[in-house]
């Protein structure tokens, strides 16, 4: 087991597949309590009926209705007493050259990969501020850090939770919070079935099958943050596929 982790209260937004079901597995592993929420319920209650989760251990959750995070967060803390951390991973990547006007996809992005974890961060701070400690860890991705073509819509809201997670992080010290920012390169996972267009679909399909790594390289990210001791805060975390330009 790992120092710091067993025990520990851990609410995951987008734990139904992927890097939030990779983290998952990987704490419980590790002995922390889970709280995990998605839209596919089926999938969390599949998962949570593997990893041996108690009944309380999964939500039904829209990250862009506040009111379903805030309800994801209450559970943790009327289950468990506290929430440790939680780790605002939901997102989606529906890549498109801006000429094509995809305007519904750019605002499921804005309201997923952004919205999404402001929300998570007002749900989880008001608990973390009275119990003067938890963990904010939200995932953003090599895309912030910079863009290509096609990804201009995606890489402004992964560079938007650096932003807001370095100012969280200066914020938030009075409480004794941590924060960190995971920013991941291609790993292999549904997220290439977000692209909307065929032919940029298939563009990423062949990068993420060329390079991409496996998604338990993300959850020992999370566990590299989690386990320092109290005073040290891993402000960020950036990786990629070695095969990755
Ligand atoms: P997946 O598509 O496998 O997982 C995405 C998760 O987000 C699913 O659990 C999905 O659950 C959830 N989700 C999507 N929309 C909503 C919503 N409205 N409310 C609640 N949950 C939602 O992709 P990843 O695991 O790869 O993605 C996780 C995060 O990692 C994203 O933020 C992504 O941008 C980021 N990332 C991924 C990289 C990669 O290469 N895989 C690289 C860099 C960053 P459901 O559909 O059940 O709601």
């Amino acid at each position: 087991m790992t120092e710091n982790i067993k025990g520990k209260v851990v609410v995951i937004t987008g734990a139904s597949s992927g890097l939030g079901e990779a983290a998952a597995r990987l704490l419980a592993k590790e002995g922390a309590k889970l709280v995990l929420g998605a839209r596919r319920l089926d999938r969390l209650e599949a998962l949570a009926g593997e990893l041996s989760l108690g009944k309380d251990a999964v939500l039904a959750t829209d990250v862009t209705d506040v009111g379903q995070v805030r309800r994801l967060v209450d559970q943790a803390v009327k289950t468990h007493g506290r929430v440790d951390v939680i780790i605002n991973n939901a997102g989606l990547m529906p890549h498109s050259p801006l000429e094509r006007g995809k305007v519904e996809d750019w605002d499921r992005m804005i309201d997923v990969n952004i919205k999404g974890v402001l929300y998570g961060i007002a749900a989880a701070l008001p608990h973390m501020k009275t119990q003067k400690s938890g963990h904010i860890i939200n995932v953003s991705s090599v895309a912030g850090h910079k863009v290509g073509p096609g990804g201009a819509v995606y890489a402004a809201t992964k560079h938007a939770v650096r932003i807001i997670s370095e100012g969280l992080r200066q914020e938030v010290k009075p409480y004794n919070i941590r924060t960190t920012i995971i920013s991941p390169g291609a790993v292999a996972t549904e997220l290439p079935d977000s692209v909307t267009e065929a032919d940029v679909a298939a563009g990423v399909r062949a990068l993420y099958d060329r390079v991409a790594i496996p998604a338990d390289s993300f959850a020992r990210t999370v566990v590299f943050a989690m386990s320092q001791p109290d005073e040290v805060d891993i402000n960020e975390i950036l990786f990629r596929p070695t095969a990755q330009e």
